[in-house]
C-alpha cells in the first residue's frame, strides 16, 4: 500500500482542468472537467490512509472514502464504484455539489500543510466512469414485495428512499408537484454547478427499476395525504421547503424586485427549453441589467453566477456580515468574484427606489446601508447594526432576494391538523423511527431540517427507507411476501 499511498508531499494538490473565467462567462456548461483516469489515480494516492479518517467522519454519509481512493489509487475503479454507491445514491452528484470544504476535504488531515486530498473531483469521477462503462444498472430486487409505499416530493430525499426500498422489493411510487423528477437538483441548482442529464439519467434508471412517478401531482390539491396513506402501506413526505423569506423595507413591493428561487427556475426552465413568459417578457432575465443580488447563501451564488451568464451589465451582492461569516461555500464565492461579481460585504438593504419606465414602475435603486458587526448574540455570531448616515443608492434594474427559505404550512395544506410541527414549521419526527405524528407516515430531508445540504437530504432518505422497512416487516398486519 505504501508504495501507491502517501504521496501528498511530493504531489500537490490539483483539481481538476477549471475553465477560464472569460469563457464560463458566456456559457451555462459545468466549470470543472472530469480528471483524466491516471491524474485520478495520482491524486487519490495523495491521500495517506488515516486509522481515524476525519473525511469519513465529517461526510454525512459515512463514505468509505480512504478505501475507495486506495481503489481509484491502484486503478481497480470497478470495485472503487461498487464500494462508493454501497453508501451513496448520488455520488457523482454529491462530487459536483456538496461544500466539500465544510465537509470531507475542510476535514482531510493532510489540508494542514498539503492541502485536502480532492475527494470530491475522485468520488464524482469513478461514478461518472461506472456510467460511461454500463457498470449503473437498473435495479433487479432478490424478492418482490406486495407492500407498497408512496413518497410525496422527488428531491433527493425521495429519491434517495425511493431507491433503497425498491433494492429492498417495495412498490414505490413518487408523486410531485412540479413537472419533472430532481426537485431543486432540476429547479434550484444551475446547470454549471450540476448539468441536468446528470439527474435525469438517475430518472430514467429508477423507472427503469420499476419506481412509478406521478407528476404535476401536488399532494393536497390533485391527491389527499388521508387518500396516500389508505393507498399504500406506508407515505414519505420529503416536500422541502420553499417559502422565500422577505425583507422588510419600503419599495420591496415593486416590480423587478424578484425572490431568488423564482429567478433561478425560470432560467433552469429555459435552459431546458421551457416557454417561461416571465422570462421572454425579460422580468426574470438579467440581460442587460444592473442586478443586485441580496444574501451571502448558496442560493445567492447561484443567482449572482447566472445573471453573469444571462449577460447582466454590472452584478452585486449585498450582505450585511463579512466574508469570513457568510454562510455561501468560500469556493463558490471564489467562482464568482472570478466570474466578475462585486461583493459588497458589510451592506444591507434599507429601501428600493422606482423609477417611471414603459412598462410602468420598476425599481431603480437600492438604498444600501453600512453595517458594523457589534457583539456576538446568544448564539455567538456578531450582531449586525446599522452605521447611522452611511447609505448610499446602488443603482439597480433587477433585485433578487436570496434570504433563505421557511417551510410551507403543512398541517394545513395536506389537511392534516395532527401532522405535528416544530416551531420553524419544520415535520416533527421522532428520529429513532423518523415517523412524524402520524401512524405510517413518515418524514425526510429539508421538511425535517430546515433549508439543508443534497447530502443531509440523501442521508435521511437513506434512514428513512431502513425505518419503513422495519416498521412495515414488524407491522402485525403486514401483508404476506408476494412472490422468492
Ligand atoms: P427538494 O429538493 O426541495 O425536493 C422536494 C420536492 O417535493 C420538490 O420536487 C417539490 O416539487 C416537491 N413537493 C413539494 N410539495 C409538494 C406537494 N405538496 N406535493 C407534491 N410534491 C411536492 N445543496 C447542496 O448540497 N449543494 C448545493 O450546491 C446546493 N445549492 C442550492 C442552490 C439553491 C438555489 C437551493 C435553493 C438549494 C441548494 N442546495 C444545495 C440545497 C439542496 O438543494 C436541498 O437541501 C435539497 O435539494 C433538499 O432535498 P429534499 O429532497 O429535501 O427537497
Ligand atoms: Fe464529501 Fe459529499 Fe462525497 Fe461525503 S458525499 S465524501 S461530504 S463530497
Ligand atoms: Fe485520506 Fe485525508 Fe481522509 Fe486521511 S483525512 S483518509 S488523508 S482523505
Amino acid at each position: 500500500m505504501a508504495e501507491r499511498m502517501l504521496k501528498f508531499v511530493a504531489t500537490p494538490q490539483a483539481l481538476p482542468d477549471k475553465r477560464p473565467a472569460a469563457e464560463r462567462r458566456r456559457d451555462f456548461q459545468e466549470i470543472y472537467a472530469l480528471y483524466a483516469r491516471e491524474k485520478a489515480a495520482e491524486q487519490a494516492s495523495r491521500c495517506s490512509q488515516c486509522g481515524v479518517p476525519f473525511c469519513q467522519v465529517h461526510c454525512p454519509l459515512h463514505n468509505n472514502i480512504p478505501d475507495w481512493l486506495k481503489l481509484t489509487a491502484e486503478g481497480r475503479l470497478d470495485e472503487a464504484y461498487e464500494l462508493s454507491s454501497a453508501t451513496n445514491n448520488f455520488p457523482e452528484i454529491c462530487g459536483r455539489i456538496c461544500p466539500q470544504d465544510r465537509l470531507c476535504e475542510g476535514n482531510c488531515v493532510i489540508e494542514k500543510g498539503f492541502e485536502s486530498v480532492t475527494i470530491g473531483s475522485v468520488e464524482k469521477f469513478i461514478t461518472d466512469t461506472a456510467w460511461e462503462q454500463g457498470w449503473v444498472r437498473p435495479i433487479q430486487p432478490r424478492r418482490e414485495r406486495a407492500q407498497s409505499v408512496g413518497i410525496v416530493g422527488a428531491g433527493p430525499g425521495g429519491l434517495a428512499a425511493a431507491e433503497q426500498l425498491r433494492r429492498k422489493g417495495y412498490q414505490v411510487a413518487v408523486y410531485d408537484r412540479y413537472d419533472r423528477v430532481g426537485g431543486l437538483l432540476i429547479y434550484g441548482i444551475p446547470n454549471f454547478k450540476l448539468e441536468k442529464d446528470i439527474v435525469q439519467r438517475r430518472e430514467t434508471l429508477l423507472r427503469e427499476s420499476s419506481v412509478t412517478f406521478h407528476l404535476g401531482c401536488e399532494v393536497g390539491r390533485d391527491v389527499s395525504l388521508a387518500e396516500l396513506r389508505e393507498r399504500h402501506d406506508a407515505v414519505l413526505i420529503a416536500t422541502g421547503v420553499y417559502k422565500a423569506r422577505d425583507i422588510a423595507a419600503p419599495g420591496v413591493g415593486l416590480p423587478s424586485i424578484a425572490p431568488a428561487l423564482d429567478y433561478l427556475t425560470a432560467s433552469n426552465r429555459a435552459g431546458l427549453g421551457d416557454e417561461v413568459p416571465d422570462f421572454a417578457s425579460g422580468l426574470l432575465d438579467a440581460k442587460g441589467k444592473n442586478v443586485v443580488v441580496i444574501g451571502g447563501g448558496d442560493t445567492a451564488m447561484d443567482c449572482v453566477r447566472t445573471a453573469v451568464r444571462q449577460g447582466a451589465k454590472s452584478v452585486k451582492c449585498l450582505y450585511r456580515r463579512d466574508r469570513a461569516n457568510m454562510p455561501g461555500s468560500q469556493r463558490e464565492v471564489k467562482h464568482a468574484e472570478e466570474e466578475g461579481v462585486e461583493f459588497v460585504w458589510l451592506s444591507a438593504p434599507q429601501a428600493f427606489l422606482g423609477k417611471a419606465s414603459s412598462e410602468g414602475e420598476r425599481v431603480s435603486h437600492v438604498r444600501s446601508v453600512r453595517i458594523h458587526l457589534g457583539m456576538p448574540d446568544a448564539s455567538g455570531r456578531q450582531t449586525p447594526q446599522e452605521i447611522p448616515n452611511s447609505h448610499v443608492n446602488i443603482e439597480a434594474d433587477l433585485v433578487l432576494k436570496a434570504l433563505g427559505f421557511d417551510p410551507e404550512d403543512l398541517p394545513a395544506q395536506f389537511a392534516a391538523p395532527d401532522l405535528d410541527v416544530t416551531g420553524w414549521g419544520t415535520l416533527k419526527i421522532d428520529w429513532r423511527t423518523m415517523m412524524t405524528s402520524l401512524d405510517g407516515v413518515f418524514a425526510a430531508g429539508d421538511i425535517v431540517r430546515g433549508a439543508s445540504l443534497v447530502v443531509w437530504a440523501v442521508r435521511d432518505g437513506r434512514d428513512a427507507a431502513e425505518r419503513i422497512h422495519s416498521y412495515l416487516t414488524t407491522k402485525p398486519q403486514a401483508l404476506p411476501v408476494a412472490a422468492e
